[in-house]
């Protein structure tokens, strides 16, 4: 990337310092894989394994199917479970009390074990020796998912980090936060002195520096370096330590159009709806917009039927504005800001998806257009049809 660009922020909108637990909710909708097949009773434990993949993250009863929104935008048939509250369990198993003990091997095969095969697989994909990173950036306005929980689990993220670092025999292991992120910062310095194998990098608050190519090219970092988030690393220790699935998601409901922005922590598969009536205080006679998944790299979307899932990161409640797409005044700024050498204007003149090829959807351009065109969705929409 040649160009780092620092986001224009509202800084009166303001989070809790807490994470909000929304851990009762009536109704749980499950989106049911296709191929899958459930092979559960009515009546269901909190942790059971109801088909090949999906997990209870309730007690209580299986009453119906019903058609609900994912993130991405698709509509998916949901198992409906009714819960019972009463948080019964299947099983457990004893926990491990030192996780740094455990093999590579065992660690890659506990992870699958428990449906994190995504994190297995960027442990396999790379050097075996590292270097070791933790990535604690959010990129996106408003959104402060990792660094929540950065900073309410710090000990618990430490302590995980430097076993894996161990099982993985890698000497030097870092974590990265912006320079904007000082709770975080002062979170980690405190421990630190414990851990003499991390080591605290801060850098400045650039557009991307969030994804995994960025930073690496930013730091300089090789290729084959490992790239966990500190969501990733909590997961891990819920496997690892405590061997049980990971069933809450954390996501952030922010925006300049609501008075108590937040970070919350959520059942899966809890209606979004609930969260929102019994969580957020929408501001008087202010019309918004719904962003779901970030102002940058999200989508519009009405919240109604729209469900938790493990790839839900944000819900943004902006104020309305009235500005209006104006004709292109051909400035230049889209292909000079984009990190992938593209040219949407030229996409949307000529229509040629060579001009696009390498777009990685990250919003610059439609964020810096002077002429307000949402170049990306756009482009989006023209190469869909
Ligand atoms: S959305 Fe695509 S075209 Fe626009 S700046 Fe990002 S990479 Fe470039
Ligand atoms: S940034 Fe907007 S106004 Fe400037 S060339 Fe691109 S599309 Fe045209």
């Amino acid at each position: 990337m040649k160009k780092y660009i620092t986001l224009k922020k509202d800084f009166n909108v303001k989070l809790n310092s807490k994470i909000t637990k929304h851990s009762n909710p009536k109704y749980i909708y499950l989106p049911i894989p296709k191929e899958d097949k459930i092979h559960s009773s009515i009546e269901v434990k909190k942790e059971e394994k109801l088909s090949d993949f999906l997990i209870s993250p309730v007690s209580g009863k299986i009453v119906g199917m019903k058609y609900c929104q994912m993130p991405n935008g698709n509509v998916e048939k949901c198992l409906t479970i009714l819960n019972d509250y009463k948080e019964s369990m299947m099983e457990r198993k004893a926990v491990r009390k030192n996780i740094a003990k455990i093999s590579k091997e065992e660690m890659l095969n506990e992870l699958k074990d428990y449906h994190l095969e995504h994190i297995a697989f960027k442990i396999e994909k790379n050097d075996p020796n590292g270097p070791l990173i933790l990535n604690g950036i959010e990129d996106e306005p408003y959104v402060a998912n990792e660094i929540f929980v950065g900073k309410e689990y710090t000990s618990l993220i430490l302590e995980t980090f430097d076993a894996i670092r161990e099982i993985l025999s890698c000497q030097i292991a870092r974590i990265i936060v912006k320079s904007s992120d000082r709770e975080n910062i002062e979170a980690y310095t405190n421990l630190l002195g414990t851990y003499p194998n991390i080591e605290l990098v801060i850098v400045p608050d650039y557009y991307l520096l969030g994804e995994e190519t960025y930073i690496k090219e930013y730091l300089h970092l090789p290729d084959s370096s490992i790239m966990l988030r500190p969501s990733e690393v909590y997961q891990m220790n819920n496997t690892m330590k405590r061997k049980r699935h990971t069933l809450d998601q954390i996501f952030t409901i922010s925006g300049d159009g609501i008075e108590n922005p937040q970070v919350i922590e959520a059942k899966i598969g809890s209606a979004v709806i609930d969260i929102i009536k019994e969580h957020i205080k929408k501001k008087k006679d202010q019309k918004t917009v719904c962003y779901i998944n970030g102002l940058m790299k999200g989508q519009i979307m009405d919240p109604e039927t729209l469900i938790v899932t493990p790839d839900l990161t944000s819900i943004l409640f902006m104020k309305e504005t009235n500005l209006q797409e104006e004709e292109c005044i051909n400035c230049g700024k889209c292909y000079t800001v984009c990190p992938k050498g593209c040219n949407p204007r030229a996409f949307l003149e000529t229509k040629k998806t060579k001009t696009i090829k390498n777009c990685i959807d990250c919003g610059l351009c439609s964020y810096i257009c002077p002429s307000f065109i949402n170049l990306r969705q756009r482009m989006k929409g023209d190469q869909n049809e």
